[in-house]
């Protein structure tokens, strides 16, 4: 029989911090979440940026060159752009409904900016970075870029809803991203009533971010700019739209391997962060 995964926690954004000068953030996990980056594998780290007025600028907001080794990060622009470029020769402009994902794996550097013409106009700025482990064996690939447009993402039309399929797979539609390890990732679009089901194993981790609108998951409310996990206690994710809303759905497989995380570093063992930290002040990760 399949069962109904139930709600372990809805958690409200936390009071926003800023990364560098550009990405005002809400940080759900790990510092929400209780059991830390093991509870969320193979999630690390979800920074959500709610909407938010940036007046116009000839200054760079954003982060400074800075490395990254032993996982991906995925970033995702829902209002206003972000340029980014780094020494593995991926960049350009993550333009609104993009997706960036970047694998750093053996080692990358890179920077984060509001885009050029975003920063001239200002205006609202709506976005979120996400952080993927990579499991041990793939920690020092060769660092990647996959830079996912909008257009590009296959989306399945329903009752109600549109489901964007960006990794995994949904009612036989691919994702465009291509992953390490089993991860589902869905952006549905719920029009008011419409109803999003979705089986997958019990074990793996489920997690969704509302970015707008107001959900039901079963008698909770999920309101918007809210976090929910899901307790491992079921095969079906179901959901509804009490108004038009908009959620991100996260999903995996946890790796389960032990996880170190320094700094821009995440790795299996304490040596290994010594050792990203020797090969990054040795130059090793090389120059942007
Ligand atoms: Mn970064």
């Amino acid at each position: 029989m399949i069962t109904i995964r139930t709600i372990e926690s809805i958690i409200p954004p936390p009071p926003p911090h800023f990364v560098g000068d550009g990405f005002r953030v809400h940080n759900f996990f790990p510092g929400q979440i209780a059991g830390g980056m093991k509870r969320t594998d193979p999630f690390l780290l979800l920074d959500y940026g709610s909407p938010h007025v940036f007046t116009p600028t000839t200054h760079r907001r954003g982060v400074d060159v800075h490395p990254h080794r032993g996982f991906e990060t995925v970033t995702f622009a829902f209002k206003g752009s972000v340029a980014h470029r780094d020494n593995s020769g991926g960049g350009g402009i993550i333009g609104e409904g993009d997706i960036q994902w970047m694998t750093a794996g053996s080692g990358i550097l890179h920077e984060e900016y509001h885009s050029d013409e975003f920063a001239e106009t200002g205006g609202l700025f709506h976005m979120a970075q996400l952080w993927v482990n990579l499991p041990a064996k793939h920690k020092m690939t060769t660092p990647s870029y996959q830079a996912i447009e909008n257009t590009s993402i296959p989306v399945y039309e329903g009752q109600k809803i549109a489901v964007s399929v960006i990794a995994g797979e949904y009612q036989g539609i691919k994702g465009v991203a291509s992953t390490f390890t089993d991860i589902r990732m869905l952006l549905v679009q719920f029009e008011e009533g419409g109803e999003f089901d979705y089986e997958f194993p019990s074990s793996y981790t489920a997690i969704a971010l509302n970015i707008e609108g107001e959900i039901g998951i079963q008698d909770h409310n999920f309101p918007t700019h809210h976090c929910a996990l899901f307790a491992n206690d079921g095969e079906k994710l179901s959901m509804k739209g009490m108004t038009s809303a908009k959620a991100l759905i996260l999903i995996g497989k946890p790796i389960r391997e032990e996880i170190v995380a320094y700094g821009p570093f995440v790795m299996n063992t304490r040596e290994e962060i010594a050792k990203a930290y020797e090969d990054y002040s040795t130059g090793l990760f090389g120059a942007l």
